[in-house]
């Protein structure tokens, strides 16, 4: 068994300037076997999070707990944890092998000739065998990368932490890495939790994505229903590339029907979009993902006009910068399609595809 849980994490750093809460009453439970990606801007507490799990930092408040007990005060090797960094930390005078045998000497008794034979079989199984007497500066960093992971997987542990693993290596290594990874994790069927900030790598490996914000949780779920069926605006605009448009609107209710306005349209909704609102204030932030714009007749109700400030063709689909009032908005459209600057462009916003914010919390409405 290896299920993790993260529960009421905090973890308060003391600085000159104050206290930094990196971590803010956090709780996430990992089931065993699966797959859980830590996103967030910046400085949102990822890392933190990560290295409390390790043991490699003591938390403020709360608990980390392995297969039902709390591990919190034990060291980072009593842990059954291997952690995965993305600066690969192999030691420099050690060949692969020895890097990959000295965790396992240093954390269990196993006898030599089994030590030698799981580093030979993991090496097998990441095609690194031939490097296995090599040393790190003698490797390309995907090769190093490899042997970083044969050095966690080894040692075959219940849990898998890594912190942006793949983000020294080029774009078309990281894809490759990428899959084989996800293959890899699901195969040994370690529970794993991975830190990124890559978007595309949060959607395409996880089972499910957490989303911080703060140090503080915004959402945990698979990548869809965090693309589709966002909690909150923060959530809305994190997850998705390009992000997802967002106008500031009031509610206007003396027309014949229920608006959102905007400095530049008048936004009639359908009745179950304003059943969904109704009795939440008037202020309200309207968003619409770029790839859910579409082209409309400037006749057609609700048709936004919009002038477009830039186009870039990338083959399948075009990104248009559309401006707005004074604010710059993002459609994507497909085909090759090339469209002078300056130029008028009438859109629509699919009543079925838009999602509606309470303007003061930010939570999602719809
Ligand atoms: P990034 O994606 O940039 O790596 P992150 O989401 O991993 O960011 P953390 O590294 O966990 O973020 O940092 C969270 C907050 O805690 C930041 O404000 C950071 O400056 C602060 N922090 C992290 N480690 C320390 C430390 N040892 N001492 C003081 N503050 C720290």
């Amino acid at each position: 068994m290896g299920e993790l849980e993260i529960r009421d994490l905090t973890k308060v750093f003391h600085d000159d300037g104050g206290d930094i809460v990196a971590v803010d009453d956090l709780g996430i439970e990992v089931e065993d076997g699966e797959l859980i990606v830590l996103v967030g801007p910046s400085g949102c507490g990822k890392s933190t999070t990560l290295r409390c799990v390790a043991g490699l930092e003591s938390p403020t408040d709360g608990d980390i707990v392995l297969d039902g007990t709390a591990v919190t005060d034990q060291k980072p090797k009593e842990r059954d944890m291997a952690m995965v960094f993305q600066s690969y930390a192999l030691y420099p005078h050690m060949s692969s092998r020895e890097n990959m045998e000295f965790g396992l000497k240093m954390a269990t008794d196993l006898p030599e000739d089994e030590i030698r034979s799981r580093v030979e079989e993991t090496a097998a199984m990441l095609g690194i065998s031939e490097l296995l007497d090599k040393k790190p500066d003698e490797l390309s960093g995907g090769q190093q990368q490899r042997v970083a992971l044969g050095r966690a997987i080894v040692r075959e542990p219940e849990v898998f932490l890594m912190d942006e693993p793949l983000s020294n290596l080029d774009a078309k290594l990281r894809t490759q890495m990428r899959t084989e990874l996800q293959e890899l994790q699901q195969d040994l069927g370690v529970t794993t939790l991975y830190v990124t900030h890559d978007q595309t790598e949060a959607m395409t490996m996880s089972d499910r994505i957490a989303v911080l914000n703060d140090g503080e949780l915004q959402q945990i779920g698979t990548p869809l229903e965090c693309y589709h069926e966002p909690e909150n605006e923060f959530v809305a605009g994190f997850i998705g590339s390009p992000s997802m448009n967002f106008f500031d609107v009031e509610l206007d209710t003396t027309g014949d029907r229920p608006a959102l306005v905007h400095e530049g349209f008048r936004y009639d909704l359908d009745e179950d979009v304003y059943a969904d609102i109704e009795g939440h204030g008037e202020r309200f932030t309207l968003g619409i993902r770029p790839e859910d714009l579409e082209l409309a007749t400037a006749d057609e109700p609700n048709a936004v006009t919009t002038t477009v400030e830039v186009t870039e063709p990338l083959g399948e689909v075009t990104y248009v910068y559309l401006e707005i009032g004074d604010r710059q908005y993002t459609a994507t459209l497909e085909g090759d399609l090339v469209i002078e600057t300056g130029r008028t462009l009438t859109i629509r916003f699919p009543q079925d595809r838009i999602h509606v914010f309470d303007g003061q919390t930010g939570e999602a409405l719809r």
